[in-house]
Order: structure tokens, then C-alpha cells, then sequence
């Protein structure tokens, strides 16, 4: 292990990743001396079912600025980012993919601007790579959602960033448990700007989303990071006492007219579009219950279960600080 301090820490969050660690190591590598930048890499293994750990072990035998933390079992790849974040102890850190699909070029590009001032470094997609209709329609929908929240275009954000260390110490001091990771950097303000990268295709392993995860990841983002659709309810609420005094004066005047009709279709249709959005707004206030009881819970983040190339942490988020 170096004792020398880096000056730019890469966090990698790796799920299953056994064929992708090596290759992205020696490849962070070459560059990175070659631009001579003092780095570290930062390997979160996320619960792998593979031999990602066995790899990192590898990649960290062969270059000594790796560094890996194993995660007692899969927590999810915004825990695995905030441990990399906790652990690492750059003066700026830089997240990205373990599966090559954000360019290194574009890291160095980042590290430059960084140098040049900038405090939070976005990479934003210039174009998405290749995905599904479904998948682009879905995340359309997200995104449009998402934007209106946070009031920034979301839609071309991705988790490569690089931060400055004043902005890693703003994020990993929040309390909070479940964060929206590639929102919250922005939230944290500070002299940020954009930098445009291409996808990579995907050449080795495969990606780990599946369309119930997506669905779960995206609704879990919208109820950490904001409580529009709380208000979206009460929007709802008033739309439907408006529609209901319409609808009250409409029955009066048939009544008091003497032209009551048996008018079943309409009771019909009412109770069923009250019933849904009666249903439906229980489900959104439900969803903010249960993030509040996750909150209040206060249950660790994640669970280490084995580092590599830094001092033996304890057993919790809390000691690997
Ligand atoms: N990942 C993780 N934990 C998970 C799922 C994914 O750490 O539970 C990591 C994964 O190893 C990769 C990154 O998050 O480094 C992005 O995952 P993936 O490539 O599957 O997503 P996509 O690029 O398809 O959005
Ligand atoms: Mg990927």
C-alpha cells in the first residue's frame, strides 16, 4: 500500500464486475500517469456474486494507488458511491462506471477544469448510447419529473462527476440515508459547470438494471429528493372539490326543477374516479411514510465487510470514516 496522498481519488462502484475491473485499472492507469496525475481508485464492491473482489485484489497486487471496500452484501450503487466517497482522501474526487462506459478522457478533462477552478464537474450525456423505447420513453417521463423538482435538466445527468473535497464533505455529512446522488451534487451549489461525453457501449458483462429495478430506483429518487407529488395531491384535492360544487349546484337545480333523472352512470363514474384518487393519493402519502420510518430507523447505509490497500476499518459506515 502507497502512503503517498492522492490528489485525485476515483470512486468506482462495481457489481459484478469481475471482467471489467482489471482492464478499467490499467487503463486508469496509463492515462492518469501519463498525465501525471497523483491518483487513487477506489473499487466498492457491491455485494458481487463473481470474483469482482478477487479482481480488485489483482488490479490493487499490481498497482498499489487501489483500493477496494467490500460491501457485506449488495446495498445498491448510491451506497456504493457514498463509501467510496467517505473512504477516499483526494483533494477532489471523480465517480464513474466500472464498466468503461465513461470515458477516462473525459475524467481528465474534468480533473483540468477542476484545476482551473471549478468545484462540481457534471458529465452530462451527449448522447445516450443504446437502450430500448420503453427504456427512453420510461426515462423521458422520469426525467421530465425529476427536472421540474430539482429545477435543472436532468435529463442528460449521469453519476460521472468530479467533485472538489469541500463538496465530497458537504454530501457525506448529510444525514440522510436514501440520497439521489446525481441531484444532490448539484444541490450542494458551489462553482460548478458541464462537461458533454459519449456513452460507450457496454463491452464487458452486462448492465445490472432490469425494468423493475429502473422502475423502483426512479421512485425511490422522486420520494428522497422531493415532496412535489405530496402537492401534486392536494392539487388533486382541490380540482375535485371544484368539479364537486359544479357537479352540487347542477344536482340542486335538477332537484329543486323537478327534473331529477336516475342519473346512475354518472354516481357510477364519480365514485370510481374519487375511489382511484382517493387510492392513489394514500399510495403517494404511503411512500412518504415509509421513506420517513427508512429515516427514522436510522439503520447503516451499508456494511463493510473487507477493505483492501488502507488500514482495517470496523465493521460499519460509521468507523469507516
Ligand atoms: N452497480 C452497483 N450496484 C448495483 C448496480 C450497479 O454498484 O446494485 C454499478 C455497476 O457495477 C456499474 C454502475 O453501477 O459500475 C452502473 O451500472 P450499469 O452499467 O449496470 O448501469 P447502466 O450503465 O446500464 O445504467
Ligand atoms: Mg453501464
Amino acid at each position: 500500500m502507497s502512503t503517498e496522498k492522492e490528489s485525485l481519488s476515483v470512486v468506482i462502484p462495481a457489481y459484478n464486475e469481475a471482467a471489467n475491473v482489471r482492464p478499467m485499472a490499467q487503463a486508469l492507469r496509463q492515462t492518469l500517469e501519463r498525465e501525471k496525475i497523483r491518483a487513487a481508485v477506489y473499487f466498492v464492491d457491491d455485494g458481487s456474486s463473481d470474483g469482482t473482489w478477487a479482481e480488485i485484489g489483482a488490479a490493487a497486487a499490481e498497482w498499489d494507488m487501489v483500493r477496494g471496500i467490500r460491501f457485506s452484501r449488495n446495498f445498491g450503487k448510491e451506497a456504493a458511491i457514498f463509501a467510496g466517497l467517505q473512504t477516499a482522501a483526494g483533494d477532489c474526487c471523480a465517480v464513474m462506471d466500472g464498466d468503461m462506459q465513461h470515458p477516462i478522457e473525459t475524467l481528465v478533462e474534468m480533473y483540468r477544469l477542476w484545476e482551473s477552478g471549478y468545484e462540481v464537474i457534471e458529465g452530462v450525456k451527449e448522447d445516450r448510447g443504446r437502450e430500448s423505447v420503453f427504456h427512453k420513453g420510461m426515462s423521458a417521463l422520469f426525467y421530465r419529473l425529476m427536472s421540474a423538482a430539482v429545477k435543472m435538466d436532468m435529463r442528460q445527468t449521469s453519476d460521472f462527476k468530479l467533485l472538489d473535497r469541500k463538496a465530497v464533505d458537504a454530501l457525506v455529512s448529510l444525514p440522510e440515508r436514501s440520497t439521489f446522488f446525481r441531484a444532490l451534487s448539484g444541490w450542494v451549489g458551489y462553482k460548478s459547470c458541464t462537461v458533454g461525453y459519449r456513452v460507450q457501449e457496454r463491452v464487458r458483462g452486462e448492465s445490472k438494471w432490469t425494468t423493475w429495478s429502473l422502475i423502483k430506483y426512479a421512485l425511490n429518487s422522486i420520494v428522497s429528493f422531493t415532496t412535489k407529488p405530496l402537492h401534486l395531491v392536494t392539487a388533486m384535492g382541490v380540482l375535485f372539490l371544484i368539479l364537486s360544487v359544479v357537479q352540487g349546484i347542477e344536482c340542486l337545480v335538477t332537484y329543486i326543477t323537478h327534473r331529477a333523472v336516475e342519473g346512475f352512470t354518472t354516481v357510477i363514474l364519480i365514485q370510481l374516479i374519487t375511489g382511484s384518487i382517493v387510492m392513489l393519493s394514500l399510495g403517494i402519502i404511503g411512500g412518504y411514510i415509509a421513506k420517513i420510518y427508512e429515516e427514522v430507523k436510522g439503520r447503516h447505509r451499508f456494511i463493510v465487510a473487507q477493505t483492501i490497500g488502507m488500514p482495517i476499518r470496523g465493521e460499519r459506515d460509521d468507523d469507516a470514516l
